[in-house]
């Protein structure tokens, strides 16, 4: 059973405003990975708060494996962080080191079995691996591992991993160059946290889709923490030291950090989403807060798509940091229009039918005195299917506004994510299907302008080449075999 109500909004994300519906109006993050080495420390409660830090990345079960020299503690489950460990729980979890996972299932199903870490066993003792990505060429890796008569017991990715790298370290390699041997044969998105009787590995593939950062103990000797994102390590006291490289293992043990570039062409392709929607915002992505690249996000977008308003704000809690970049440049002022239900958690009871029709109202509350007649621009970090919003704004017409002008911090998505992010098939996606004016129509909203795809990454400061912009280009980084993309690019195969 999964208990409801322990979270609070602000560590949940938006798509559950869309409750009536179980397929959320946005795309779902994958899973949050933590690792750290600390003899001297309680690994398993510093594990918990990294965890805790990460649950944005993923509610659907938790787990944390510590070892103790050559023997494994763990404790997995569905629900919450905070639901599947308490106080006595992480007492039975004593060890030197540790990884831990959070998980929204991508691939496999939403089941106790497939959470994470995935404890296999090699012929070099155990080893406890954390995934955050999705591989691209499962069938074939699952070929080989079944070959090797592997006991293939859960339906995730992150599973073959782990047996890739038994598999390896069984034929006589040792931890580090087993491994590297089987991220070779891995192919798709893999930020991974690896403990092993000896140490931990971070590991970042190739085009680094998914993010993965290093941090440091104020401690004697130094020992270091692996985190999907620097929150991970601000809630534990941890100093952000760098990122792990795309292609690179960091191999932590008690004489400290190695680094290993297993991959000598690797190319950094980080998804541009974690940096719109799906990083808490208070982390760190090159040297500043994603709160700071959100706000400019806002800003471009006033001067790429102007319009005459009285009031602006933001779809809480994502769109807020555009909002208030938007209100910086227009001069409109920025104020806050719908108030979210801060103080529950996901409810997993269907609401009545009266209910769903006023379907946004579960968990954002139009402020009727402040909208009423008001000319508004409401910013929304994406739009998916569209349903959320077309509440959202008929909601906001309900409330007696005098226009509803929205607003997009990135450009429609027209392509599927096989890259570890859950978004719908093709057919699903709105924009997919449907021009900006036709999207405009069906919302009922006075106008509708997405952010360009130039704006959104020249707003990055960075190489532009440096992301992977798929989900609205179509251009994957990582090739996708053509059984796969059937699966989720159903336009594109009805045009084939
Ligand atoms: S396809 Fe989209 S969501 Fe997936 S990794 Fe690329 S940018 Fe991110």
């Amino acid at each position: 059973m999964i208990p409801t109500n322990s979270l609070t909004s602000d560590e949940y994300p938006d798509s559950s405003i869309n409750s009536h519906d179980n397929r959320p109006d946005k795309p779902e993050e994958a899973c949050g990975v933590f690792g750290i080495y600390a003899p001297e420390q309680d690994v398993a409660k510093l594990t918990y708060f990294g965890l805790y830090a990460l649950q944005h990345r993923g509610q659907e079960s938790a787990g944390i494996a510590t070892f103790e020299g050559p023997h494994v503690h763990q404790h997995k489950d569905m629900g919450l962080v905070s639901q599947v460990f308490n106080e006595a729980i992480l007492d039975e979890l004593p060890g030197n080191l540790a990884v831990g996972h959070t998980r929204y299932s991508t691939t496999g199903s939403s089941r106790k079995v497939n959470a994470q870490p995935a404890v296999v066993e090699t012929r070099l003792g155990l080893l406890a691996l954390a995934h955050n990505g999705n591989l691209v060429n499962t069938v074939k890796l699952r070929e080989e591992l079944l070959k090797d008569k592997f006991n293939l017991i859960t339906t995730t990715d992150s599973e073959m991993i782990a047996y890739a790298i038994a598999q390896e370290v069984n034929a006589g390699a040792d931890w580090v160059t087993g491994a590297i041997s089987a991220f070779h044969r891995c192919e798709g998105a893999f930020s991974l946290t690896i403990g092993t009787p000896e140490g931990v590995m971070g590991v970042r593939d190739p085009h680094g889709i998914r993010p993965l950062v290093i941090g440091t103990l104020d401690s004697q000797p130094l020992r270091y923490v692996l985190a999907s994102e620097t929150c991970g390590l601000d809630i534990i006291g941890a100093e952000y030291l760098r990122d792990v490289a795309p292609g690179e293992l960091v191999w932590i043990t008690e004489t400290g950090l190695e680094s290993f570039q297993w991959h000598q062409k690797s190319e950094r392709k980080l998804c541009i989403f974690e940096m719109i929607y799906f990083a808490r915002p208070d982390s760190l992505m090159h040297d500043e807060t994603l709160y700071s690249y959100r706000m400019r996000l806002g800003r471009k977008m006033a001067a790429e798509s102007p319009v005459e308003a009285d009031l602006v704000f933001g779809v809480p809690d994502s769109g807020i940091p555009a909002a208030i970049g938007f209100s910086q440049a227009s001069g409109i002022a920025y104020g806050e229009g719908l108030i979210k239900n801060r103080y529950v958690g996901r409810t997993f009871i269907q609401p009545t039918q009266a209910m769903r029709e006023s379907g946004i109202k579960m968990k954002l509350n139009p402020l009727k005195d402040v909208l009423f007649s008001k000319r508004v621009v409401i910013i929304d970090d994406s739009i998916v299917r569209g349903t959320t919003s077309r509440k959202l704004v008929q909601a906001l017409r309900d409330a007696g506004v005098a226009e509803v002008h929205m607003r997009i911090s990135s450009p429609p998505v027209t392509h599927p994510c096989f890259y570890g992010i859950d978004t719908d098939t093709q057919d699903q996606l709105i924009a997919a299907t449907k021009s900006v004016e036709e999207i405009a129509k069906q919302l009922q909203v006075d106008s509708l302008a997405y952010l360009s795809w130039e704006g959104m990454l020249e707003t990055t400061r960075e190489d532009t080449n440096s992301f992977c912009s798929a989900c609205f280009t179509g251009d994957y980084p990582v090739a996708i075999p053509e059984k796969m993309k059937r699966s989720k690019l159903i336009l594109e195969k009805a045009v084939v």
